[in-house]
């Protein structure tokens, strides 16, 4: 039997890609909203988390898809009202507070799952597969698009919390925290922040995994046209190339898996499935890895500063 589950910022995200998700779901139904000002057609709408957890005890599972500054006290409120969460990446703002709500999920026997969605995109498992048994010299990320284009007028990604260019970044690092082999740390940052701005709008970031091999990742968030989400892997059995955000991966060439299609499909229908067998394990998964390298590029970071940033 499907599990109720409310929705709690009724936005980009979530009309995009949490209530196709849910409608073509069998473990879950939705079954109320809660947003100031969004609403879903034919579902029950609350204006806050509040008054949803106050009036309707009857929602086991919440999924909180607002930005990331304002999900810590409504993650904190639905555990303590007893009920399972699913959080939007990246967790929260700090990592502190994630620690905290995974204490207390443990503390009340409840489900809290830190999604990463580009985890499932669906190339993802077969590259992780193949360097698994290779020798790697190089990896590159590259990872830039048009802010404009992706967030149009979103100014919370320009504030404290909302991370600038790591908000997609960290796509990538949680890709690279998935398929890499072994363990790495950042050595270097150099972050870009424009004059009028609390977060950077580009970052060239170096990694060590001990083994010398050389470990990059270059973020830019004023590239128009075309995005660019790819991972360039040199190893000893050749050149790879995990691109699409983690969609498609080339082997010396050779394309290895089907384009799965339109951009993110099935990477929230396989974090709902997720969520379903957490919840029928009694089990959490909240992974901080690639929120770790992002906090690690803000405390050893250069800053420089660039032009104003105006949409
Ligand atoms: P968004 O549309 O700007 O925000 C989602 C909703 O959160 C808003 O519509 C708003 O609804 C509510 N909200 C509550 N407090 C807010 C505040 N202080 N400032 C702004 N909105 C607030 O953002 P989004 O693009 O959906 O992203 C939400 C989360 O999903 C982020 O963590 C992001 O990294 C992640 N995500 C986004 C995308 C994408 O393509 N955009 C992709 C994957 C993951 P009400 O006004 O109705 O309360």
């Amino acid at each position: 039997m499907s599990k109720k589950i409310a929705l709690v910022g009724i936005g980009k995200i979530a009309r995009d890609q949490h209530i196709p998700s849910l409608a073509a779901s069998a473990a879950f139904e939705l079954a109320a909203t809660a947003s100031r000002h969004g609403t879903v057609e034919g579902i029950d709408a609350y204006p806050d988390l509040a008054s949803l957890l106050a009036e309707r005890p009857d929602i086991p599972c919440i999924s909180l898809c607002t930005p990331p500054h304002v999900r810590y006290d409504d993650a904190r409120r639905a555990l303590e009202a007893g009920r399972h969460v699913m959080l939007e990446k990246p967790p929260g703002a700090t990592l502190s507070e994630v620690h905290d709500l995974a204490a207390l999920a443990e503390a009340k026997g409840l489900t809290l799952f830190a999604t990463w969605h580009s985890r499932h995109a669906p190339a993802v498992s077969a590259a992780r597969d193949w360097l698994a048994n290779q020798t790697i010299r190089r990896l590159e990320i590259r990872w830039k698009e048009d802010v404009r284009h992706w967030h149009p007028g979103q100014d919370w990604i320009w504030e404290p919390g909302g991370l600038g260019v790591f908000d997609p970044g960290i796509n990538a690092l949680s890709i690279l925290t998935a398929i890499y082999p072994h363990p790495l740390h950042l050595t270097r940052a150099d972050l870009r922040f424009p004059e009028n701005r609390d977060t950077p709008v580009a970052a060239d970031l170096t990694f060590a995994d001990g083994r010398g091999t050389d470990l990059r990742a270059a973020f830019d968030w004023l590239k128009e046209g075309s995005p660019e989400w790819d991972m360039h892997i040199d190893t000893d059995a050749g050149y790879a190339l995990l691109s699409e955000g983690g969609a498609r991966l080339s082997i010396n060439g050779v394309e290895t898996s089907a384009h799965a299609g339109p951009e993110l499909e099935g990477e929230y229908p396989a974090l709902y499935a997720r969520f379903a067998d957490l919840l029928a394990a009694g089990a959490s998964d909240v992974d901080l890895s690639p929120m770790r390298h992002v906090a690690d590029a803000f405390t050893l970071g250069r800053r420089t500063t660039g032009a104003a940033f105006n949409w």
